[in-house]
């Protein structure tokens, strides 16, 4: 897609974002709030549209790559990390993000999560925690809470929640943070810090998701009471793990959200790559074109 700079460009604005493509969301959806404000963030980060890769995975969510303009990658189920993490090693100066739904993140796709967060590849990973899923009308995922009866499993499902949070943390992530849909300032200030992080790694946010159509134990109304800014409470994401870790993990009483942890000491995966020490390119600018036909021929 070719886009026209007006010779004075002030930015982008949120309509450049929009799209003519119908909004399939059910009414309440959760979705409507992380889209805002993911084109919130990215206006007021000056970013356009055509200097933003925005890759989905497969889901609800993911029904989100043809209601943004901009260019836009959408994958197989629980494989949006090993794209997104491809198309930012290509081009380190492209902000890439990564959308997946809990049920790909936490079970078909949950290998590319472990060794996104543990290689630290320099891209932002937005997860649509809306505990279900919803594309497939309302099946338990990993996170969906024990006993819960779902679609899959009208008797309660038997297995207990995987605690995704303390997981993460197992992975010595550089940036953890927490949100909720209903919560669009919040929201646009977090996706914001996590895009910015990309220079110092995997940021990885989860969003807690109102689903009115499939989630009846962690509605809007729930995570509204439940949530509590934990930034505006005095926590500094710059503490020990440990001290995140136990924040994030305790969700009895309330649930914790902002930005949980945040790290920029360490190295990113593209600066542990010893080939790319000290080169000023980025890779796409040194793809040369090549005639592969007599290759071709080696193989027929
Ligand atoms: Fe949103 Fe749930 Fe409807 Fe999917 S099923 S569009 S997540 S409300
Ligand atoms: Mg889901």
């Amino acid at each position: 897609m070719i886009m026209l700079i007006p010779l004075e460009y002030n930015g982008p604005k949120m309509q450049d974002y929009r799209c003519s493509a119908q909004c399939t969301w059910c009414d309440g959806c959760g979705d409507y709030g992380i889209w805002t404000a993911v084109k919130r963030a990215l206006v007021e980060l000056r970013i356009a549209p055509n200097q933003v890769c925005l890759c989905f995975d497969v889901g609800c969510h993911g029904n989100g790559s043809d209601k943004l303009t901009g260019y836009r990658f959408h994958g197989l189920h629980g494989r949006v990390i090993p794209f997104a993490a491809g198309a930012k090693l290509g081009n380190m100066k492209l902000p890439v993000i990564a959308f997946g739904g809990d049920g790909a993140s936490f079970s078909e796709g949950i290998g590319h999560l472990v060794h996104g967060i543990r290689s630290n590849y320099p891209i932002t990973f937005i997860l649509h925690n809306n505990a279900n899923y919803g594309l497939t009308l309302g099946q338990a995922s990993a996170l969906t809470r024990q006993e819960q009866k779902m679609n899959s499993s009208p008797n309660g499902i038997p297995e207990h929640t995987l605690n995704s949070m303390d997981m993460v943390f197992a992975l010595e992530p550089t940036f953890v943070a927490r949100g909720f849909s209903g919560d669009i300032p919040q929201l646009t200030k977090i996706f914001k810090a996590a895009i910015e992080h990309q220079k110092h790694g995997f940021a990885f946010v989860d969003v807690l998701q109102a689903c009115p159509t499939y989630n009846f134990f962690a509605t809007h109304e729930y995570l509204l009471g439940k949530c509590y800014d934990a930034n505006a409470d005095g926590h500094n994401p710059r503490c020990e793990p440990s001290k995140a870790r136990a924040l994030a993990i305790n969700t009895s009483e309330k649930i914790a959200t902002g930005i949980l942890y945040q790290c920029e000491d360490a190295p990113n995966f593209y600066e542990r790559l010893k080939p790319r020490n000290g080169k000023k390119t980025t890779l796409v600018e040194e793809v040369k074109e090549c005639d592969v036909e007599e290759f071709m021929k080696k193989l027929v």
